[in-house]
């Protein structure tokens, strides 16, 4: 649908300059280029103004203003997303990251408000002092915001114990596409009281409201840990084991693994020395030292019993650290390796963690690609990296075997992603993942953003929500 939405005009930066001022607007190409891209390779959209507004009312000015003008505006916090939600038909980019304070600490309700483009380290360092955190810890947390982590649902290497971003939203102040403002939520645990729209919102990757006031419950910092990893003679070995902590209701908060491909690689990056071995399991506990010391026990006694080859428990904080360099440089390493590299972020019931990876590598076969696979097995959720070294022409390669591994995730009662969301690159699965619920999605957004200036080509496609 080209042409169907209007350019940025003199007229138009003019009004955004009186009403940001001019240091909170840019035009200039730097800016522009940097704005144009997120994590998720290969997509390059420039938008045509960049906005950092500091105040709700701003933002719904400009989103008035944009609605009326129908000038597409699109949404930005760490910039860290992996799903290509770049600003494909141009227009305004609102980059969240001056909306950056802790509003005000509950400590007692264990609650924090803050403005959505605060940092996630930078606000767990502030709640240490209370000695409370917000738990979802993703990998990018130096740099990803709330706001994205909110409008993602994203979640990452402590799930198992607990949960996802959506269950540490209490509240939400959201700017509809049109301007208005609107409340979400309560600041109670729990309430009753009609359609939860808040959870809506939760994982609309920009498409429905921009959250400018977020509230968060917090869990008490633990106060012991400790971690330790398991290497495994076959993948069977160390599925076996995650399937049987989980079934034992033994109380981790992180199960991750990673495959022998991914070990060779990160080990090379990191000069980590892991020893050779098909499958390497990451635990973590938290708790009392009494409660983590049973489970790292009854932990230890499943791997040996799935003749884990070596286990390793550290002993300082400082081992613990480097346990987990080898999971958390997983990504970075593989960008290294290959010069093209998609990743799956695909979830399935327990139960098929197994054949998910048998799969992954009979695709990679298929396709005649390399495949290294990690994930938040806890959860059932796999991060697959189809990588290419240097082979352009493997681009199209890595995706189909990207799209066969999800149609069969589909087919086995799983889903196509498990926290990075859909944005560009996975809105082909839309339809089929949700059949005739689709449709319903569809009305939300015609509902809210009849003329779609919010994040169009996001989430859906444009011609499905404006005719
Ligand atoms: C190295 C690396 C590791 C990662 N590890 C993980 C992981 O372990 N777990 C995980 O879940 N994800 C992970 N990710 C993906 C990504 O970091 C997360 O999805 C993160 O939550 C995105 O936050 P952001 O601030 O960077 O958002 P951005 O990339 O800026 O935006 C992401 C989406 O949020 C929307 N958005 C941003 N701010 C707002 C707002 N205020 N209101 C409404 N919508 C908004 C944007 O429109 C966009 O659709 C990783 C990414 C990288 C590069």
């Amino acid at each position: 649908m080209n042409g169907y939405f209007n350019k940025v005009s003199g007229k138009d930066v003019e009004f955004y300059e009186k009403l940001l001022g001019s240091k909170n607007l840019s035009i200039s190409e730097e800016e522009l280029v940097t704005n144009s891209i997120d994590a998720y390779p290969g997509m390059f959209y420039k938008p045509e103004i960049v906005l950092w507004p500091e105040t709700s009312e701003q933002v719904s000015s400009i989103l008035r203003y944009s609605y009326d003008r129908l000038i597409p505006v699109y949404l930005r916090g760490g910039g860290t997303g992996l799903t290509g939600t770049v600003p494909i038909y141009g227009g305004v980019l609102i980059n969240l990251v001056k909306m950056n304070k802790i509003l005000t600490v509950y400590e007692e309700d264990m609650q924090v408000v803050v403005q959505p483009g605060i940092v996630y380290n930078t606000l767990n360092k502030e709640l240490e002092k209370y000695d409370l955190f917000f738990p979802p810890d993703p990998s990018s947390g130096s740099v990803c915001t709330i706001g994205g982590m909110v409008a993602s649902n994203a979640s990452g290497l402590k799930a198992v114990k607990y949960g996802t971003t959506k269950d540490y939203v209490l509240g939400l102040e959201v700017v509809l596409p049109d301007g208005k403002i609107v409340k979400l939520g309560s600041r109670t645990f729990k309430y009753s009281t009609g359609f939860d729209l808040l959870k809506m919102m939760v994982g609309s990757q920009g498409t429905l409201g921009v959250f400018t006031e977020i509230t968060l419950r917090l869990k008490h910092l633990p106060e012991y840990i400790e971690t330790g990893v398991a290497f495994f003679p076959s993948i069977e070995r160390a599925v076996k084991t995650v399937y049987q902590i989980i079934r034992n209701g033994i109380d981790v908060a992180a199960i991750e693994f990673i495959d022998e491909q991914m070990i060779k690689v990160v080990s090379e990056f990191k000069k980590l020395q892991l020893p050779e071995s098909k499958a390497m399991l990451l635990i973590e506990a938290h708790g009392t030292e009494a409660s983590v010391s049973e489970t790292m026990k009854r932990c230890v006694r499943i791997m040996k019993d799935n003749e884990a080859v070596e286990i390793r428990v550290a002993k300082d904080i400082e081992e613990r650290e480097k346990l987990w360099a080898a999971r958390k440089g997983a990504y970075p390493a593989t960008l290294r390796l290959g010069k093209y590299m998609i990743i799956s972020d695909v979830v399935v019931p327990i139960s098929k963690l197994l054949d998910a990876v048998l799969n992954s590598y009979e695709i990679g076969r298929k396709y005649g690609i390399e495949v290294q696979v990690i994930g938040h097995f806890g959860d059932g959720n796999l991060h697959v990296h189809w990588t290419s070294r240097d082979d352009k022409e493997k681009i199209g390669l890595l995706h189909q075997a990207n799209e066969m591994l999800a149609k069969w995730v589909i087919e086995v009662g799983g889903s196509v992603s498990g926290e990075h969301g859909i944005g560009v690159e996975k809105k082909k699965f839309m339809k089929i993942q949700h059949g005739e619920a689709y449709k319903m999605m569809l009305d939300v957004k015609r509902l809210l953003d009849p003329r779609c200036i919010l994040s169009p080509g996001i989430i859906f496609d444009l011609e499905e929500v404006v005719h």
